[in-house]
């Protein structure tokens, strides 16, 4: 779906829609979107640009940093563009937010600059970029998860092992040899 610029001139151009990201358009494999990207937003002209507001609403599964458990979450994302028309009738973009003109809520600094290509913006790259920017660095399935067991591999959450956690590092180890020698020599 496009969102034709132009459209917009005479009065904010209202839509939603449900947009489906498949596996391939996003380049990290753990984070998919099983459903639709609920969609909706508006555009507004504000002379010369215009401001996109829309809100993201989805679904999606991630695999725990901690225990490597999938689990799916809800997300829901309010963002919001400062459009330039590109090329023609409008300045080039810059990634610093420009003037404050349409921005009421939010304030300029928190607005990113979107270029349209033909007049247009892509909804469809939109939603994908954004659904990829907001997949967390390490996934918790919550944040009391306790995780895998380094020595046993087992899942923490679930059941107890007897491993015991004091278990020397192996770099601390051959330290401990040099004082162990160190005080062997002085006595
Ligand atoms: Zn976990
Ligand atoms: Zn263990």
């Amino acid at each position: 779906m496009h969102l034709q610029l132009d459209q917009a001139r005479n009065g904010p151009l209202r839509w939603r829609d449900a947009v489906r990201v498949s596996a391939p358009d996003l380049s990290r494999d753990e984070a998919l979107v099983p459903g639709s990207v609920d969609c909706e937003g508006s555009l507004t002209f504000t002379g010369p640009d215009f401001l996109l507001q829309t809100r993201l609403r989805y679904r999606y599964r991630l695999r725990c940093d901690r225990c490597l458990t999938p689990y799916e979450e809800d997300v829901d994302l309010p963002l919001a563009f400062v459009v330039t028309a590109g090329g023609t009738d409008g300045p080039a973009a810059s990634d610093d937010a420009g003037d404050a003109h349409g921005g009421r809520e939010l304030g300029p600094e928190d607005l990113s600059t979107l270029v349209a290509v033909d007049g247009a913006v892509d909804l469809y790259r939109l939603v994908c970029e954004q659904v990829e920017l907001n997949v967390p660095m390490k996934p918790t399935c919550d944040a009391a998860c306790q995780g895998l067991c380094p020595q046993c591999g087992v899942d923490r959450n679930r059941e107890a092992c007897t491993c015991v956690a004091e278990s020397v590092d192996p770099r601390w180890a051959a330290l401990e040899a040099v004082r162990q020698r160190l005080t062997d020599s002085l006595t």
